[in-house]
């Protein structure tokens, strides 16, 4: 089951209370994750409900930390995440957010194990471009749902991945 498969991949991690609101935000078996496996930690610890979190970490060992270490000769110490769960409507929409069912991360940015800090940005520069373009790749084949700079203006500092299972049954990668 998916935190047996979370705790194989090294993650930490432990239960909260189930969230629940008036207005049909929902997260029933919250997963509080702090550490994603392979020495990479998370800041502030995140609340997502499993799948999420197992497929976070699955992303930061399996992609970031590889591309991280091709593009800046280090190795990831920290995914800086902005936003987990929160009881809101996607902006500008009346529509709950996936991040209203623990469905969603944002990413803001990442701390490599040499100090440096790498934003989330509309215009990196190399390495940074090249980083953030691999692992927006590759973020694709494991999300449902991948936004980011030049998506639109909310997405312009973070990259927003969610698990919620689109109608046409194709990902969504902007
Ligand atoms: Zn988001």
């Amino acid at each position: 089951m998916c935190r047996q498969r979370l705790r194989r991949l090294g993650a930490s991690f432990r239960d909260l209370p189930a969230e629940r609101s008036g207005d049909g935000c929902a997260l029933p078996f919250p997963i509080e994750i702090s550490g994603l496996g392979d020495g990479i930690g998370i800041a502030p610890p995140a609340v997502v409900n499993c799948a999420t979190a197992e497929a976070v970490a699955g992303f930061a060992t399996t992609e970031i930390g590889p591309a991280a270490e091709k593009s800046f000769g280090s190795r990831v110490a920290r995914v800086d995440q902005a936003s987990g769960y929160v009881c809101r409507p996607r902006n500008g929409t009346t529509k709950l957010s996936e991040h209203a069912f623990g469905n969603a991360l944002d990413i803001a940015g990442f701390r490599l194990s040499d100090g440096r800090q790498v934003a989330v940005s509309i215009d990196p520069d190399a390495p940074t471009k090249t980083f953030l373009d691999a692992i927006r790749k590759a973020a694709c084949g494991r999300f449902k749902t991948v936004l980011g700079p030049g998506s639109d203006a909310d997405h312009a500092a973070h990259l927003h991945l969610d698990l919620a299972p689109r109608r046409s049954g194709a990902a969504i990668c902007e």
